[in-house]
């Protein structure tokens, strides 16, 4: 028989290599920034048109490249970074692979721009899908420009599995935060479809933090420090009371590379859970430095996994570490953000004097490093910040239009039914006494029935009401009222959460909120009838979260704005309940195309038969 072994190509090998490395534009956005970051640029510019499905363009004032080396740097297994087996057991830097310019130059059009600061006259590569076109002199400044047109251009499959833009953008974002929070010393810019997104200063990195993800931040957040022989630890906690219902910030980054560590993760919601026991999720930045022989980030190849040599000791060292902080973080000083000296660095005219950016825009200049000043007040953000649950403060919270003998027959527990039972018990109710429901551990709502007794999880009820009313008034047939609100409040939000509320900010009008999105300060000007003003900002913005957090499901916007709303809004246990108040939850319950059945999935009615009650008393 003939052989049949051949070599692959270096094009198909490269090819396959991509389908790990490349996932999506985003892991474009990664390879590109980590490769700057190596480079030692301190300053970062990153232009993305359609979701990075045209062109994904990295600017740095890097170390540069050489001619040869802006060649090489395409081929497979070729990186400055290691050179022997010692090499990998220190490695600093974010890249060692060499894998990453090869891959993408197998799927994309890609150019490539450098010069080394020592030289006049820099190099241009050009190559389309692994083959090479040309190389000439070029005129530009110090670093590299890297632009990757057209990802995937060549392999259609993979290209029909891109979400839209505007998710694959989301994911960018969140790439570039990683990197941003994870880098503060280097200035970054991220632009969009010509719209700026990010545009940050150098800081240190409570500063970089409120720069991210808002200016809020700055309160929420305590100071985390601890040296050892094994691990340095730094960073930030959030305050406990501070923390989210949804998986808010949660960020561990070893030896300054984003990782994902089920194992730390672990170690910190335990330490936070001994201080401060609670359902939300604790958020955190934490920074661990650990000598590199002993880890290997080796086991995955995007390199968000990790295994330590001594994780026991880790995880005992982070834990302590923590339960210190938050043992102690009410007397630890407020961050002081408006004191210079908190600041490591002003904005630093760190790009040299030619650096000239290849990108058309104005607005990268240093004074528009600085965060923006906060317009709202104290108040308002107090109310933010303490993210307590939506409480139904006024009387007739729903509108409620059924009578319980309605109730009973929808449940198809026929209120008239001569029940053989009936006999038994001293009640023998006819449709016209129906008892009052009851409320137990503030929680549940018992209802008596004619065939026994129903259990009414109050909270779950009102989300699968809140859910149904949200997903009509979405479809344009029920209205859900809503109140002008005497002053606007604003909310000074994320440029990423600014994107998420723009695929919102039509349909949440329909559940009664009426917004306004300028330059990341969302202005609410009106609110659902039954939310209490004092609710509106926690409740607009965990609906934000929410929202994010179900997007990887893939449910239409309506759907993921519906349970948003109806999970943020709702009812919650705990809540005492007046009769009126209890009958009329019931009512609406039923009132419900799906009554039993809670949106997130939970049972809302358990029915107890009386023939059951009775078997407890034989
Ligand atoms: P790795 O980062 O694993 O070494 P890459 O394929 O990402 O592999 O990059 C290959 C090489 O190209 C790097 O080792 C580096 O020498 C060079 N390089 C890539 N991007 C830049 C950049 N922005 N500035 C300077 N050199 C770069
Ligand atoms: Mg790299």
């Amino acid at each position: 028989m003939a052989d049949l072994i051949q070599r692959l190509p270096d094009i198909i090998a490269n090819q396959i290599a991509a389908g790990e490395v490349v996932q999506r534009p985003a892991s474009v956005v990664k390879e590109l920034l980590e490769n700057s970051i190596d480079a030692g640029c301190t300053s970062i510019a990153l232009l993305v048109e359609e979701g990075g499905r045209t062109l994904i363009q990295i600017v740095d004032n890097g170390c540069g490249m050489s001619e040869v080396d802006a060649r090489m740097c395409f081929e497979r297994h070729a990186t400055s970074k290691i050179q022997t087996t010692e090499d990998l057991f220190s490695i600093r830097t974010m890249g060692f692979r060499g894998e990453a310019l090869a891959s993408i130059a197998a799927i994309s059009q890609i150019e490539i721009k450098s010069k080394l600061t020592d030289k006049t006259i820099g190099t241009q590569v050009n190559i389309d899908g692994g083959i090479f076109l040309k190389q000439e002199p070029t005129v530009c400044s110090n670093g590299t420009v890297i632009s990757v047109k057209n990802l995937f251009y060549n392999i259609p499959a993979r290209r029909k599995f891109l979400k839209n833009d505007a998710v694959e953008f989301r994911y960018i974002a969140e790439e570039f935060e990683r990197i941003a929070l994870a880098h503060p010393k280097v200035a970054m810019m991220l632009i969009h479809n010509d719209k700026e997104i990010y545009n940050l200063g150098t800081a240190n990195l409570g500063f970089r933090i409120a720069a991210v993800l808002g200016n809020t931040y700055k309160e929420k957040i305590v100071p985390i420090e601890e040296e050892t022989d094994l691990l340095g630890i730094s960073g930030f906690l959030i305050k406990p009371e501070y923390s989210k219902k949804t998986r808010g910030e949660q960020y561990i980054f070893l030896n300054k590379r984003f990782i994902k560590s089920p194992y730390l993760h672990n170690a910190v919601l335990n330490a936070y859970n001994d201080i401060a026991q609670s359902d939300n999720h604790p958020g955190y930045f934490l920074f661990l430095d650990i000598d590199p022989q002993h880890i290997d980030i080796n086991i995955h190849p995007t390199k968000t996994e990790v295994k330590f040599e001594n994780d026991k000791l880790i995880y005992a060292f982070l834990s302590a570490a923590i339960k210190k902080v938050l043992a102690g973080f009410v007397t630890a000083p407020a961050l002081d953000f408006n004191n210079q000296a908190d600041i490591a660095m002003p904005f630093p005219n760190s790009t040299p004097s030619d650096y000239t950016p290849s990108y058309n825009t104005s607005s990268y200049s240093p004074s528009s490093h600085q965060i923006k000043k906060s317009s709202i007040d104290q108040v308002q953000q107090q109310q933010w910040l303490e993210r307590v649950a939506p409480e139904f403060e006024q009387e007739g919270a729903f509108a409620f239009t059924q009578t319980i003998e309605e109730v009973n027959k929808e449940v198809g527990f026929a209120t008239t039914a001569t029940q053989s039972f009936a006999s038994t018990t001293e009640n023998t109710a006819t449709n016209k006494e129906i008892s009052e429901p009851y409320q137990i551990h503030n929680t549940f709502l018992l209802q008596q029935i004619f065939s026994g007794i129903l259990l009414v999880h109050q909270q779950y009820a009102s989300e699968r009401i809140l859910y149904e009313d949200a997903k009509k008034a979405l479809l344009g047939t029920a209205i859900i009222p809503n109140q002008a609100l005497l002053f606007p409040i604003e909310i000074s939000i994320s440029p990423a959460d600014s994107l998420v509320i723009q695929e919102i900010l039509q349909p949440i009008q329909t559940i009664g909120f009426l917004l306004q999105l300028k330059n990341n300060v969302l202005e609410v000007s009106a609110c659902p009838s039954f939310l209490s003003e004092s609710f509106v900002i926690s409740t607009i913005v965990d609906i934000i979260e929410n929202y994010k957090q179900h997007e990887s499901v893939g449910d239409s916007v309506q759907e993921r704005l519906a349970l948003s709303y109806a999970k943020n809004c709702s009812l919650k246990i705990g809540k005492k309940l007046s009769v009126p108040e209890m009958s009329q939850l019931i009512d609406k319950l039923f009132a419900c195309e799906v009554p039993y059945i809670s949106p997130l999935g939970k049972t809302i009615v358990s029915k107890i038969k009386l023939a059951e009650l009775e078997q407890k008393f034989l």
